[in-house]
């Protein structure tokens, strides 16, 4: 017995509702859901919200429901243990990874209830640290504490996308404000401009691994830094800049405050690159040279670019850098020339901006893209930065994202795979001769799985149904009558759901609208759409295709079979991962770098329909989905709209549609089902983040 089982159910139950492990651990949520139903639907499935709110008295009251206590009993064992093992994945392959790994990262997406993120980014960053705590990585994650999140998304009737920022009150979070040794909260400052900016930290627990968000909400800030970690990817440059500074400079302060020796600071994205500015002026201080500095510096990092688009990278002036940093930089002694020069390709190029990208790539020991393709791409757009013209030599690797499958497997399938493979399945995602067992019914009947897909879909129809109630339910005039009939559970159900960034081409399927009026209205074979997503609040061109898609939603002979489900998060994403029968993905090549949607959807049934760009171009075997073009681009984009368009129409008309509904005596779609078969053994073992992080140990987080 483990001596934490001497303390009261009560404390044991706060410790596990403030510890992120919960999120993948359906069975842990069922307890928290179980004690108060309706403050877990209503606080966005927040454990500590439903923890304040059942008292100690209620609490010990409903424990001696023995059933309940029962699985309160063995799910704290399975935590504890989970928290006290010592044989993982790293004691046995990365002994020599001792101080953590320090991943910093603009973003977190880790659960619903923590908004702190705003898409694929933050998604990425949270399933890499889950799976970092699962294989026993040493790992400290560092970001800002965003009190007012992302914006939550509403609407109009006129199709317009509307924004509000609630406030998130630290104290209903799983946060915990980091202190000095005296007790007090622990501050630490950077220095802005001429300003001096301090932050506090919150300390974040994923299962082992520990993430800390800074936050400079204080009174010692003048007001206007106060609000400077207020909003995700806020306000104008200066915020940009600003949170920059707090998130790279002010990150490696607080792990030095607290003693934290970092193996490797692993900068996923340009956003937190001024770290190594800091790690460069430490080693200036301590009497190193510029030479022997940099080299200090670029042995600890590595750097994980994201972004294919040369406008997706943040550039500053040198004007702006001199004002905001001139400060800081002073202390090094450098001249801040010099200071240009580590954010320049062509270093002596007065007009050249300085580039975050650039200054992450010149402080790296490695550098990787996040796909093949993408590794390719990158490889070629910095080219000048190190001085080539062949981009083979270009010394930018790739590894391929994944997702952290436990946290996306719906309560659902954890059920359906714990009964046919055993609850160990989750530890399992690495190994492609254990999931090679799915490409026959031995472990699962084409029946059962069929019957799994229907219980998803119907998931995804009354959860789809419940939202568009409420979303109705402000509009003027009485258009909720149509919702208690909204989709169908027997369709073809294709979902889209992701940021409404403008090179994803949300309106692509719509090209040619009557041709998706008769399919969604073909009696015998029809197909539905489920949409959800938001534009950034100053992207007006990614607002417009999110005014299309909802103005099609509400078209007489769509309505029902197009929806558009608002305030896309999480939660959201988990419904429709989970119900699509096809997660589709238009993104105009090579702009999408990997993509993780259409990962998450495989474990649940679903299958794929994407351009070739990213992950699905180097997945994609050819019975295990279907691609959408080919493995070119047009310059053309009207073009290559047209043509993606009718490739799209065409596999859905020649391949899916009959593919779908061709039914087997009992029923069953047996191709359809062989293709979902194909799907799971090919991509389970690999498009995840097991694989992923195990990969980013083997390859750059253990110096060779
Ligand atoms: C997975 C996920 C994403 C990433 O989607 P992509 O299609 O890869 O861009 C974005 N937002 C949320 C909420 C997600 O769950």
């Amino acid at each position: 017995m483990s001596h934490s089982n001497n303390r009261p159910f009560a404390e044991r139950l706060q410790v596990l509702s403030r510890n992120l492990w919960w999120t993948w651990n359906p069975q842990a949520q069922e307890i928290f859901s179980e004690l108060s139903p309706l403050v877990w639907e209503r606080s966005n499935h927040n454990a500590v919200e439903v923890l304040r709110e059942v008292s100690h008295i209620e609490l010990a009251a409903r424990l001696h429901d023995s059933d309940f206590q029962k699985k309160v009993h063995r799910i704290l064992e399975e935590f504890e243990s989970y928290m006290q093992s010592t044989d993982t994945w790293a004691s046995r392959h990365a002994a020599h990874l001792k101080n953590p790994v320090a991943y910093f990262s603009a973003e977190f997406g880790l659960h619903e209830s923590i908004p702190i993120y705003s898409g694929g980014l933050g998604v990425l960053s949270g399933d890499h640290t889950k799976s970092a705590s699962d294989l026993g990585i040493p790992f400290v994650g560092i970001s800002l504490f965003y009190r007012n999140g992302y914006f939550q998304q509403q609407v109009g009737p006129d199709g317009w996308q509307q924004e509000t920022y609630p406030l998130a009150d630290p104290t209903h979070l799983p946060l915990e404000l980091v202190t000095s040794d005296e007790g007090g909260r622990l501050l630490n400052s950077v220095e802005i401009g001429h300003s001096t900016v301090f932050f506090q930290a919150w300390r974040l627990r994923v299962g082992r691994a520990v993430i800390y968000l800074l936050d400079t909400n204080l009174p010692e800030n003048d007001q206007h830094f106060q609000g400077l970690t207020a909003h995700v990817y806020g306000g104008d440059v200066d915020t940009r800049i600003g949170q920059e500074i707090i998130l790279g400079i002010g990150g490696v302060r607080l792990l030095h405050s607290l003693g934290v020796e970092p193996s490797v600071f692993h900068m996923n994205e340009g956003h937190s690159a001024f770290l190594t500015l800091e790690l460069l002026r430490d080693q200036l201080k301590q009497g190193a040279d510029v030479q022997q500095a940099r080299k200090s510096v670029t042995a600890r990092c590595i750097f994980t670019t994201h972004t294919p688009v040369p406008a997706g990278h943040d550039r500053f002036s040198s004007e702006m850098l001199h004002h905001v940093l001139g400060r800081f930089w002073g202390e090094t002694g450098l001249s801040h020339d010099q200071l240009m020069s580590f954010g320049r390709s062509i270093p002596a190029d007065p007009e050249e901006l300085f580039t975050m990208t650039v200054l992450a790539l010149k402080m790296s020991r490695a550098a990787n893209g996040v796909s093949e393709l993408h590794g390719r791409v990158s490889r070629e757009m910095w080219k000048d930065l190190f001085a080539t013209d062949n981009a083979d030599l270009v010394p930018i690797g790739h590894i391929t994202n994944g997702i952290h499958t436990p946290s996306w497997a719906t309560a659902k399938a954890h059920e359906f795979w714990n009964k046919r493979l055993g609850v160990d399945w989750t530890a399992k995602l690495m190994d492609p001769h254990y999931w090679s067992k799915l490409v026959n019914g031995d472990l699962a009947s084409d029946e059962e799985l069929w019957a799994m897909r229907y219980g998803l879909r119907r998931d995804l129809v009354e959860f789809a149904r419940r939202r568009l109630r409420m979303q109705y339910s402000r509009a003027e005039g009485d258009v909720s009558r149509f919702v208690d009939h909204a989709l169908s559970t027997d369709a073809l159900t294709i979902c889209f759901a992701r940021r409404f960034a403008t090179y994803k081409r949300a309106p692509l399927v719509f090209r040619n609208l009557d041709r998706i009026i008769t399919l969604a209205n073909d009696s015998e074979r029809p197909i539905q759409f489920v949409f959800a997503g938001k534009a950034h609040p100053r992207d007006n061109e990614g607002k417009r295709f999110l005014r299309t898609i909802a103005e099609i939603s509400r078209h007489p002979q769509l309505i029902g079979r197009v929806v558009f489900i608002e305030n896309y998060d999480m939660n959201v994403a988990r419904f429709l991962v989970a119900g699509a029968d096809v997660w589709l993905n238009t993104p105009r090549r090579p702009l999408e770098a990997s993509g993780t949607s259409g990962q998450k959807i495989v474990i649940h049934g679903g299958l794929n329909l994407s351009i070739m760009d990213g992950w699905w171009r180097e997945a994609y075997l050819g019975a295990n989905g279907w691609p959408i073009g080919d493995d070119t681009s047009e310059p053309n984009l009207e073009a290559q709209d047209e043509h993606d368009a009718e490739d799209l129409y065409e596999v859905l008309h020649e391949q899916i549609l009959p593919e779908f509904y061709q039914r087997n005596a009992q029923g069953v779609p047996s191709a359809w089902i062989k293709r979902i078969r194909t799907a799971m053994h090919s991509l389970i073992p690999v498009y995840n983040t097991d694989r992923m992080v195990a990969e980013y140990v083997r390859k750059y987080y253990l110096v060779p």
